[in-house]
């Protein structure tokens, strides 16, 4: 669906109306010491209207707070929500800088398109996120591994139970500061191949990036959990055979070792969510001389190249973790424990390369950085 008001960034300026009484400097301190993730939010948001007639209109900054929801909104009922995630570091000169907020922009223009519901053009996106983070930069917090976590979404603000898709929607932007999603060392984490639940199927909803899909994947984390593993692997909906996905996060095979090694990811099969942090690691092992390819891997070849020693490294990739270590892997049928249950070389290597970009340790051949205050 396009814009039919033709609405640009250039005609929709984003109306500043901050909060007269932000959370006291102490009381912030207090939440920037221990932010955990997804539990304290700063002062503001950026709110965002459409209408079928109006398109994209009352873009502002306002305090962040609770909104009044009627029991027939379309949103709930059927479900038209879609949303991203991206953050913004503390830089080394104390400057703050998000990563790559443009393919946010782009994916969610696609998870609009997905659900039926209007795209926000691209510059207002990155707008609304320059608008929230220099307004709230006391809360990029300046710990190593912290960050402030930024998250757009839209949903149907329309009232009524006839099944379409709706002719209003909201775009909002919330931060929350997010600590060290390891505390206390890096750990590789254990899951379980899920054969009774699948995430996505070609043609389906994977690609986007739509509340329904974790909806439908809570009772397959549940699943897991139950067989002790902390995160659940998808495979494919046809022959539950090749290896899609890890949670909310996409997957990384190392073969080899050192300076041979070779970086496999699964190809994009059409139902696979396409992360920005895989986009950036086929770019940043390719950089650092590393063969580089996006491929189908099955189960079989998997536990195969676990036993013969070929494949040495596993490590799953998103924007909240960054990139976690693949240890021990479950399934109905074996079990079997990657790289000796340790973090490896390269997954470590490659971690470090994308944080001191995100970060502004290291230079930054993409310009992936967006700086912004
Ligand atoms: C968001 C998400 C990812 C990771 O995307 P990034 O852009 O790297 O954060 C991977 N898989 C799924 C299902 C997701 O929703």
């Amino acid at each position: 669906m396009t814009d039919s008001a033709a609405t640009t960034a250039a005609d929709l300026e984003i109306a500043l109306r901050p909060t007269a009484d932000p959370l006291p400097e102490a009381e912030r301190q207090a939440i920037l010491a221990d932010p955990g993730f997804g539990r304290y939010f700063t002062d503001h948001m950026v709110s965002i209207e459409w209408s079928r007639d109006r398109g994209w209109h009352d873009a502002q900054l306002v305090p962040y707070g609770p909104m009044q929801i009627d029991p027939a909104n379309m949103a709930i009922h059927y479900g038209q929500s879609i949303f991203e995630g991206l953050k913004a570091y503390r830089q080394p000169d104390g400057s703050v800088a998000t990563f790559r907020p443009y393919s946010n922009a782009r994916r969610f223009r696609h998870s609009a398109t997905r659900l039926a519901m209007p795209e926000l053009p691209e510059e207002l996106f990155v707008a609304a996120v320059e608008a929230l983070v220099r307004q709230d930069a006391a809360w990029v917090p300046t710990e190593d591994e912290q960050s402030l976590y930024l998250r757009p979404f839209m949903f149907a603000t329309e009232n009524g139970l006839g099944v379409k898709p709706a002719d209003e929607y909201r775009f909002l932007l919330i931060a929350s500061p997010a600590g060290a999603y390891f505390s206390g060392g890096i750990k590789p984490v254990s899951v379980w191949l899920s054969e009774d639940y699948v995430r996505a199927a070609p043609g389906g909803t994977g690609e986007a990036k739509c509340a329904g899909n974790y909806a439908a994947s809570l009772i397959a984390q549940a699943q897991a959990a139950e067989k002790g593993c902390d995160q659940v692997v998808w495979l494919d909906a046809h022959e539950h055979r090749w290896i899609e996905e890890m949670g909310g996060m996409n997957l990384y095979f190392v073969q080899g070792e050192g300076a041979n090694a070779r970086i496999l990811t699964p190809e994009l099969s059409g139902s696979l969510l396409a992360g920005i942090t895989r986009d950036s690691l086929l770019q940043l092992a390719a950089d650092l001389g590393y063969t580089v390819e996006e491929a189908k891997i099955s189960v079989d070849d998997w536990r195969e190249g676990n036993a013969d020693g070929s494949l040495s490294e596993v490590f799953a990739c998103g924007t909240a973790a960054v990139i976690t270590p693949v240890g021990d892997v479950k399934s109905r049928h074996a079990d079997w424990t990657v790289g000796g249950g340790e973090a490896g070389a390269v997954t470590m290597r490659l971690r470090k390369a994308l944080l001191d970009i995100q970060t502004g340790a290291a230079p930054d051949p993409h310009n992936w950085r967006h700086p912004i205050a």
